[in-house]
């Protein structure tokens, strides 16, 4: 299985984007490096341009403990909201900031917010590409709350950019697709039904994400204190679970061998995408097409 990090706050990736860093997601990063490395794991850490401006040293550690560091834009600014040119902006620079501070190469981006609509696929493939990278990770193939598209759409320009999508699992129930392997979902239900659902992804493919700040079980009370004013809607979601994710994420690691993208798929020649023939890696249930024209 794939494990998959997006390194950012909980305020930046929810509240305000732009809201001032802690040392929170410092202290809350090194805590999943230590679970990943005792369990010996790799992973993908999808990191911000601006996490990595302030905490280049976390991500030099993160890099040197043999995990993959990725991009996660600069300022997890939403992809519909930006110009072409900022898109572009906003990948090449966190790129080269992550490539300076770990001195190898970046090959995988993670739009923030999942927020990639048909409509933008050019654009967006583009500032990819130009930007040297092979793969993204963004893609929910389903319309849930905050993100995914719910039409199915065709993957041809990622193909015509040669940039592979390694969309997030999910599962069917009856019709629905449900995005259950990480995120709000893995925190909000028991385990046992994670690891059930989980049982029919592909094992080595699969790709499970999880946000640094859900270890953090202290934070509403500390956002309290500093007056943060947080809408009921997401002290009623946000919050939750947050006790005893760290159980259940020791769990996941014992029940599954995690990787990262990069040496699951682009170790040695096999990660060269080098037909233009439609290429796409199915993460989740082998047997879906019906997404792909
Ligand atoms: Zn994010």
């Amino acid at each position: 299985m794939i494990f998959s990090v997006d390194v950012e706050e909980w305020s930046q990736s929810i509240l305000d984007n732009k809201s001032t860093k802690s040392d929170r997601v410092l202290d809350n990063t090194l805590r999943l490096l230590d679970l990943l490395d005792e369990h010996k794991h790799k992973a993908t850490f999808f990191t911000l341009g601006n996490i990595a401006e302030h905490y280049p040293e976390l991500i030099k550690k993160i890099s040197e403990n043999g995990h993959e560091i990725a991009s996660h834009g600069f300022n997890h600014s939403s992809i519909f909201n930006l110009t072409p040119k900022q898109v572009k902006e906003e990948v090449g620079s966190s790129v080269k900031l992550l490539e300076d501070i770990t001195g190898k190469k970046v090959i995988g981006f993670r739009a923030p917010n999942f927020s990639i609509r048909e409509y933008l696929f050019e654009w967006y493939c583009e500032a990819l590409a130009v930007n040297g990278l092979k793969y993204d990770s963004s893609l929910f193939p389903m319309k849930v709350i905050k993100y995914g598209i719910e039409k199915e759409y065709s993957l041809k320009i990622f193909n015509e950019y040669k940039i592979q999508e390694h969309y997030l699992s999910y599962t069917k129930i009856g019709n629905r697709k449900i995005p259950f392997f990480g995120g709000d979902f893995f925190r909000l239900v028991p385990y046992s039904i994670t690891k059930q659902l989980s049982k029919q992804l592909n094992q080595k493919t699969g790709v499970f994400y999880f946000r640094p700040y859900e270890l953090d079980s202290k934070e509403l009370a500390s956002m309290k204190k500093t007056n943060t004013d947080i809408p009921l809607k997401w002290r009623l979601t946000q919050f939750i679970g947050r006790n005893n994710v760290e159980e259940k994420l020791i769990k996941l690691m014992k029940d599954y061998d995690f990787n990262s993208f990069e040496n699951t798929h682009y170790s040695g020649k096999s990660s060269i995408v080098k037909s233009n023939k439609l290429e796409v890696v199915v993460d989740n249930i082998i047997t879906d097409k019906a997404i792909v024209q």
